[in-house]
């Protein structure tokens, strides 16, 4: 099928490729075959059937690089930090899943409702339960979406009903990942998921470790998201040089690693992270919503640091990626003024010396970097999750050779003034992100099959 519409695809942070009149012809099997200007896709494809989606725009499906799929029914309940709030809504929330036909449901509906707001990756913990999570890849197969999943892994400091033994735990996990990695050529992966540290034995996170090496599975967690959390990692492992120590110290950290938040790391974490190739996990409307705090996102990049976006639902509010990349550029706004109002008052302040001043700046953290744009949220969403997947050359752009993982988006749906103003394309990117609204998703494709079509 040759799909006619304006197409637009990351190349570089920076760049995009944009073709106002673009051909993107897709095989029986769902591959890329040639994406270009429509005139030369089709005359070098003669007989090959055309798709008039004009005036639409084509651009390729969004990742979600972390996400839990089981607390989307408690989102946007606000009030509390991370560990109380893990307490009073999460946590009897996931035991709800140990029915499996909860789990079934709650799957079904969470896996469409990514997909209608262009998300085709998803990567999304589960909880505890091993037939919950055997549930959910089966919604994930059947609903189309391509996922990497996850079983919870939790064996000390958890309440009874969502603790396991960690023998349990492992065997049951490697089962799952037996059973599901790799599933449909690769549309299912499996992700160990042992929560964080602190509901973790070092036992069980060396297991899984290995576990994940033999079938060359991911390892998803969290690290460094909230102050409370890192004092309880510190009294749990006090042999430990710093939080990011202990999961070094299980051998977790390596290319196919995926740590949630990373807000307060210093230099020598990241230099740790960076040399493992792990990924970290920017999930800003989540860091706001339980009040971590401001990922630095751009600074992370600068030191050469693979940095991905989530949703980071039930911290997040919603599945809706668009609006999660309005948020980090949003956040990275509010932290760069921040930092300028408080080097202002540093300036201004009378009678210190230039040694404690320059001490002061340093602890007070004052060097702005510049704050995230629409283009690089977008890439930071699309090719750069991809390769930190190691997925780069199946997904997350537009390009001949890769998997058809795309969405049909109709920009005149965030156009408040319906002006139909002809504007650059990182200027339609900022709408759609800045004013996001379900009904611009008109259609969401995997692998060339259409998973979610809108009612017209
Ligand atoms: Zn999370």
């Amino acid at each position: 099928m040759l799909y006619r519409a304006h197409l637009l695809s990351p190349e570089a942070p920076a760049r995009l490729k944009d073709i106002p009149d673009g051909g993107l012809l897709v095989d029986g099997e769902g591959r890329i075959v040639d994406a270009g200007p429509f005139e030369a896709v089709a005359a070098a494809h003669p007989g090959a059937e055309v798709l008039d989606l004009r005036p639409h725009w084509i651009l390729p499906g969004l990742v979600d690089l972390h996400s839990h799929l089981p607390q989307y029914e408690c989102v946007a309940l606000d009030g509390l930090e991370l560990l109380p709030w893990l307490e009073t809504h999460i946590f009897p929330a996931e035991a709800r899943f140990r029915d499996p036909e909860v789990a079934a449901a709650a799957a079904r509906l969470y896996f469409r409702h990514q997909l209608a707001v262009g998300t085709t990756t998803s990567v999304a913990y589960l909880t505890v339960h091993q037939e919950a999570a055997d549930r959910a890849f089966r919604e994930a197969e059947r609903s189309g979406i391509r996922a990497i999943l996850g079983k919870v892994m939790m064996d000390r400091h958890t309440p009874p009903a969502l603790l396991e033994a960690t023998d349990a735990s492992l065997a049951q996990s490697e089962e799952l990942c037996a059973t599901w990695h790799g599933r449909d050529r690769g549309r299912l992966q499996y992700a160990f998921t042992p929560r964080f540290a602190p509901v973790c034995s070092m036992e069980l996170m060396k297991g899984l470790s290995l576990a994940a090496q033999r079938h060359g599975a991911y390892i998803q967690t969290h690290l460094s998201e909230n102050l409370g959390e890192i004092d309880r990692v510190r009294e749990l492992f006090p042999e430990a040089r710093d939080y990011t120590d202990v999961y070094a110290s299980a051998g977790m950290l390596g290319p196919r690693t995926l740590l949630g938040h990373c807000i307060h790391l210093d230099r020598s974490e990241r230099d740790v992270i960076r040399e493992s190739g792990a990924t970290m996990v920017h999930c800003p409307r989540s860091n706001a919503f339980i009040k971590s705090g401001i990922m630095p996102l751009r600074r992370w990049l600068s030191e050469g640091i693979s940095v991905g976006l989530a949703s980071d639902v039930g911290g997040g509010p919603s599945l809706d990626m668009w609006g999660e990349m309005a948020m980090a550029c949003n956040a990275s706004k509010l932290r760069w003024a921040g930092q300028r109002i408080q080097a202002r008052r540093l300036e201004e302040l009378e009678g210190l010396d230039a040694a404690l001043r320059s001490r002061l700046a340093e602890a007070l953290d004052l060097e702005a970097e510049e704050p995230v744009d629409p283009a690089l949220a977008f890439h930071l969403a699309t090719l750069h999750s991809a390769r930190a997947l190691g997925l780069e050359a199946v997904i997350g752009s537009l390009d001949a050779g890769k998997d058809a993982d795309f969405m049909v988006v109709d920009p005149s749906r965030v156009d408040p003034a319906e002006t139909r103003a002809i504007l650059r394309p990182d200027e339609v990117l900022s709408r759609l992100m800045y004013r996001s609204d379900p009904a611009m998703v008109r259609a969401a494709y995997v692998r060339g099959k259409r998973c979610h079509a809108l009612e017209a």
